[in-house]
């Protein structure tokens, strides 16, 4: 070890609501951890975002580890209802709860709570490029300062919470574990673009969300309109990259929809990122390593809310790292509590997520509205699905019933019948590494069905 380097019990890349959600966690646990951020420390939270935080992750999370909601001025607004327009003449609404926040001011709160924890210190502007493996063990990560000076930060853990980046997972050698990606294959990248728009006066979505086709986007695009204050809104438009798609420019089309329907507004801020969208990571851990939040693929992929999963997929990490530092075991063999945990909690979202993708890939939305207009799938049976974590039996036999469009109901059948079986295997997760190839062939054969 050369002067300028470091070492720590755990070693948290990236700054986002993952790694600081661990570092906190491990900071109760009194466990020695390093956070690094890229970003000045000023910036640490703000992200090219939605905005909208589900409140039950952020409930959930104060439950688990007493980490304080959002509020005051880190809430922009307070959402009530939920829309979905497939099409230009129907639109399907709920109560829905939820929230827009403010990225930067909620990150920075976080951040600054981990000055309660003397067993943590945070380094801004500090880029991991490169993992450091020993003994096909990950040991810690080559770090670029904010001299340019590359030191190395040595770990028994090193956690990549460093989003859809990636940097820890993705130079892991395959000599060290094959069970994860190492690149985000085109097909399962979302890309997407958001501007945060004021309005001259009060817009027509108080307190909505709103998820809309219009015929400016390729399929199968969606363009979202989240109310951040009377005359503030976040909106953007985001599409799973196909062969068809690929070229579409998510910046130009956003703000062709911006001039269409909010034609005298004022854009404050506009970026773009990208997402995943697939299932988590078939593994998230290997000798030394572990991943959250999007790093890990947490993301949802048909709402794209990623946030509180990495909230709550670093709480889950903290308490599997912890047990690991104390028993002084950080192999894979005993992180693989931790997939077993994250599949049990989002295989079925991922499930679900792969199911519609493939749906809209091979149906027009327009075909949507026929399910919903003609009473074959009810809000009841929509809110099922995405809340009750079952495909229960009366919408499969409702969709033998509606027979007058079945080719479509027959693909939403087939749609359905994938997200559960992937369901069923997410619950049987493997219970040691050695049974996961076995595992990963059955997911495999599933999500490789057309629908
Ligand atoms: C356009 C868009 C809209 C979205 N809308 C929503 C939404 O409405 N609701 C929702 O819940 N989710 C939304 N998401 C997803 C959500 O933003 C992410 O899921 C969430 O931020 C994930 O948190 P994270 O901590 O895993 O990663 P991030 O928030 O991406 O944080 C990663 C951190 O790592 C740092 N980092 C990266 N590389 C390095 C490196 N090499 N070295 C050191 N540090 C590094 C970054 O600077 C960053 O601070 C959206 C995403 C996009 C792109």
């Amino acid at each position: 070890m050369l002067k300028q380097d470091m070492e720590t019990d755990v070693l948290v890349v990236g700054a986002g609501p993952a790694g600081i959600c661990l570092a906190i966690n491990l900071g109760k646990k009194n466990i020695s951890t390093i956070l690094i951020d890229q970003k000045p420390k000023k910036n640490v939270g703000y992200k090219p975002c939605g905005d909208a935080l589900s409140p039950n992750s952020t409930r959930r999370l104060f439950e688990l580890s007493g980490i304080k909601q959002p509020r005051g001025k880190e809430i922009s607004e307070n959402l009530a209802t939920a829309h979905f327009r497939p099409v230009s003449d129907f639109e399907l609404s709920i109560d829905f709860k939820s929230q827009t926040v403010d990225r930067l001011e909620y990150g920075q709160r976080l951040l600054e709570s981990l000055t309660d924890y003397a067993s943590v210190s945070f380094k801004s502007k500090h880029k991991a490029v490169e993992t450091i493996v020993e003994n096909n063990k990950v040991v810690g990560c080559k770090v670029r300062q904010y001299d340019g000076k590359i030191i190395n930060i040595y770990a028994k853990i090193v956690a990549d919470c460093s989003g859809v980046t990636g940097i820890v997972r993705r130079t892991i050698p395959e000599s060290v574990s094959n069970k994860f990606q190492t690149k985000l294959p085109k097909y399962e990248t979302i890309v997407s673009y958001r501007e945060i728009i004021e309005t001259p006066s009060p817009h027509n979505y108080q307190k909505q969300m709103r998820i809309e086709y219009h015929d400016e986007m390729p399929p199968p695009g969606y363009f979202w309109i989240f109310s951040k204050g009377e005359h503030t809104l976040n909106i953007g438009v985001g599409w799973l990259l196909n062969e068809t798609n690929k070229d579409s420019n998510t910046k130009l089309i956003l703000a062709q929809l911006r001039n269409k329907i909010f034609p005298d507004s004022k854009v404050l801020d506009g970026a773009g990122d990208t997402l995943s969208g697939r299932l988590p990571q078939y593994s998230m851990v290997c000798d030394g390593f572990v991943t959250c939040g999007d790093a890990a693929t947490l993301v949802n992929p048909i709402s794209g809310e990623g946030h509180g999963p990495a909230l709550i997929s670093a709480y889950f990490a903290a308490e599997t790292i912890e047990l690991a530092i104390r028993n002084e075991d950080v192999s894979e063999s005993f992180l693989w509590r931790y997939n077993i945990r994250i599949w049990k909690e989002y295989g079925y979202d991922g499930g679900l997520g792969i199911a519609v993708h493939k749906l809209l890939n091979s149906v027009p939305f327009s075909d949507f509205s026929f399910l919903f207009e003609k009473g074959i799938i009810s809000q009841d049976d929509v809110d099922a699905i995405m809340y009750d974590y079952s495909v229960k039996l009366p919408i499969f036999k409702k969709i033998i019933k509606g027979m007058r469009k079945p080719k479509l109901l027959f693909k939403v059948a087939k749609g359905l019948l994938l997200a559960e079986r992937i369901k069923r295997l997410s619950q049987k997760y493997p219970e040691t590494p050695d049974k996961f190839e076995k595992w990963v062939k059955k997911i495999k054969k599933i999500e490789k069905k057309r629908i």
